[in-house]
């Protein structure tokens, strides 16, 4: 069966706007092109290995209007759509030639949201049974499917994702007037926990990823909302993006999103997953805003001087980890290290690849105090509620 001159240029253009997506671990770095004009991405994948990913849209062409999207009914984009056989054909033709590892499936909502998910679900399944894909499946859930549709997607997908794209009904409602936070898209994550928990399925749980700045929330807010998301729903990530305003959307006049915020928001979503912080630990300003000028990290250190300097020798585990520039792996090396062979001063840190400058100042080394900063006299900022 021979893919028609249609199908390749529809799937350049979908496989362009799905790369939008960001709730799946992918970077654009190193991306590779296929000579039939598609790009490929690598992807980290759950167990930490890196595959080259195609990601790729079933349509987009939606009937919602979120504000912030390209592919509303605000009509920006030349609407395209893929069959299930053509794009599963074309998956395994790339897998013959070991082009590729992994598949990412989403869609926006051009038809009854089950008869869309039910395209994906069919991609999902020529792909594993017919022509036998072992490899990291990401499939997309969408608004509105029924209950036996997510179980399905569990049983064939590695992973899915809901994005809720804000962190509450009331954002959601300025950015999605359409959507339904609770009943459309929370009740989804729930219901994959629940599925999660009782049903021996392949999928190892769900992301989400919230566009940061439209709906007007504070990064407090986002912090909250991110520990409810892994306490609560057991999420394996939550993906964060800068809202870049689209010409010809309803929100194309907004200022955008900067980049230095969604970089914190990973920093903090990192101290709440690895290194045992509690989303009130994660410093804020009086309007809720986490610093542009040092990471919350440092931040918290700055704000509890009654905690350093520790003893790098005989400091708990999850102590050392609360020290700028000590990373959960260096401060496990730095226990496993010390009993055999003590650290005497700042350079043996770097040893253990943490940068002295940085770790140093908050440190005694045999009782001594062998740096210290400025940064450490000087700290002008106010921590919020
Ligand atoms: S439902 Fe999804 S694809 Fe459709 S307009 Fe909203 S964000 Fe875009």
């Amino acid at each position: 069966m021979e893919l028609s001159a249609d199908f390749y240029s529809n799937l350049t253009r979908l496989a362009q706007d799905g790369r939008h997506d960001l709730a799946c671990g992918t970077c654009g770095e190193g991306r590779r092109k296929l000579p039939s004009g598609q790009w490929l991405y690598p992807a980290v994948m759950p167990d930490g290995r890196t595959q080259w990913m195609l990601k790729v849209l079933m349509s987009n062409a939606c009937v919602n209007r979120c504000g912030y999207c390209a592919f509303g009914a605000h009509g920006t984009t030349e609407p395209a759509r893929l069959a299930p056989d053509d794009l599963a054909l074309f998956f395994s033709l790339l897998m013959k030639e070991r082009k590729v590892g992994a598949l990412f499936l989403s869609s926006a909502i051009c038809d009854r949201p089950i008869r869309v998910m039910d395209d994906m679900l069919k991609t999902a399944l020529l792909v594993r049974r017919k022509y036998r894909f072992r490899g990291y499946l990401h499939l997309k859930l969408l608004p509105g499917i029924g209950s036996d549709q997510i179980l399905a997607a569990m049983q064939l997908a590695d992973r899915v994702s809901v994005n809720l794209e804000a962190v509450s009904p009331e954002r959601l409602q300025v950015i999605a007037p359409e959507k339904s936070f609770d009943d459309d898209l929370l009740s989804l994550l729930r219901q994959v926990k629940t599925i999660g928990e009782k049903q021996d399925v392949a999928c190892r749980g769900a992301t989400t990823q919230i566009v940061v700045g439209p709906s007007g929330e504070s990064d407090r807010e986002i912090v909250g909302f991110m520990n409810r998301c892994y306490s609560e729903l057991d999420l394996k990530r939550v993906y964060y993006s800068a809202h870049t305003p689209i010409p010809g959307t309803p929100m194309a006049d907004l200022t955008p999103t900067p980049l230095w915020r969604e970089h914190r928001l990973y920093q903090s979503d990192w101290l709440l997953r690895q290194y045992g912080f509690s989303a009130d630990e994660i410093p804020t300003d009086e309007h809720g805003s986490l610093s542009r000028d040092a990471d919350p990290k440092l931040m918290w250190a700055r704000l509890h001087p009654e905690y350093f300097p520790l003893e790098i020798n005989d400091a708990p585990l999850e102590s050392l980890m609360r020290v700028p520039g000590i990373g959960p792996r260096a401060a496990l090396r730095i226990v496993n290290t010390r009993r055999s062979q003590p650290l005497r001063e700042p350079r043996d840190l770097s040893a253990f690849h943490i940068p002295v400058r940085r770790a140093g100042p908050w440190l005694l080394f045999s009782g001594q105090r062998r740096m210290r900063t400025q940064s450490q006299l000087q700290f002008e900022f106010s921590p919020g509620a």
